[in-house]
């Protein structure tokens, strides 16, 4: 992300580049377009081309496929006649076996609860929005969440992880990659694509309703 605060003025949204912290007014982009920043040219906002139904279609697909990576078998390690299945849900009860409870908490939670919350998050704001309903009263601290949670939403790191530690498996036993590897696979791929398209600046514009309403209450207070 290149831009680090949003300013909401009517219709218009102000946002400060991270890389030469002139402020800049984004219009209200059309698919495809990217909005850049006027003193340096780095790309402050941009609209997918697909809109948010490809960013909603991808997140439900990708629960689907999380979903068939728990139920089933990851992979099979065979070594001199010797067979071990492993699957994700038995990760990090086997981690806790081998006595590393940092790692089996971080398995669970970064690969995970956070994904996972973060696609309900998305998908909860996505639905109405795609459907042209009103902003629901719950979008902004949403999307509030739904950008903290991107950070600790580590799928990929797990992903290149796993890749790595087959490379160095591969030399000592057979392997045979199992349906939940490959939904995983899908999941992460699908996550990311989702990602990629969940078009935050038009959701923004689309919450400013609550946002002027809470501006509103906020100065009939002072
Ligand atoms: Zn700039």
């Amino acid at each position: 992300m290149v831009a680090d605060s949003h300013e909401h003025n009517g219709t218009e949204v102000h946002v400060a580049c991270l890389m030469c912290d002139v402020l800049c007014e984004i219009p209200e982009l059309g698919p495809g377009e990217q909005g850049a920043c006027i003193g340096c040219g780095a790309v402050l906002s941009a609209r997918s081309t697909y809109g948010p139904g490809l960013s909603l279609a991808c997140a439900l697909a990708s629960l689907v496929m999380l979903a068939l990576a728990y139920v089933y078998p990851f992979l099979t390690l065979e070594s001199s006649g010797l067979g071990h299945q492993l699957s994700l849900i038995s990760l990090p009860e086997t981690m806790l076996a081998f006595g590393r409870p940092g790692i089996a908490a971080s398995i669970v939670l970064l690969t995970l609860i956070f994904p996972t919350i973060l696609t309900l998050l998305n998908i909860s704001v996505l639905i109405p929005f795609h459907f042209g309903m009103t902003a629901p009263d719950y979008a902004i601290p949403v999307l509030r969440w739904s950008h903290h949670l991107t950070h600790w939403s580590m799928v990929d790191v797990f992903v290149i992880g796993v890749l790595a530690s087959l490379t160095k498996i591969i030399s000592l036993a057979d392997i045979t990659l199992g349906i939940g590897f490959w939904a995983y696979m899908a999941f992460a791929l699908l996550g990311l694509v989702s990602f990629w398209h969940f078009d935050r600046a038009p959701l923004w514009h689309w919450t400013e309703p609550h946002i002027r309403h809470g501006e509103h209450k906020a100065g009939i207070a002072t």
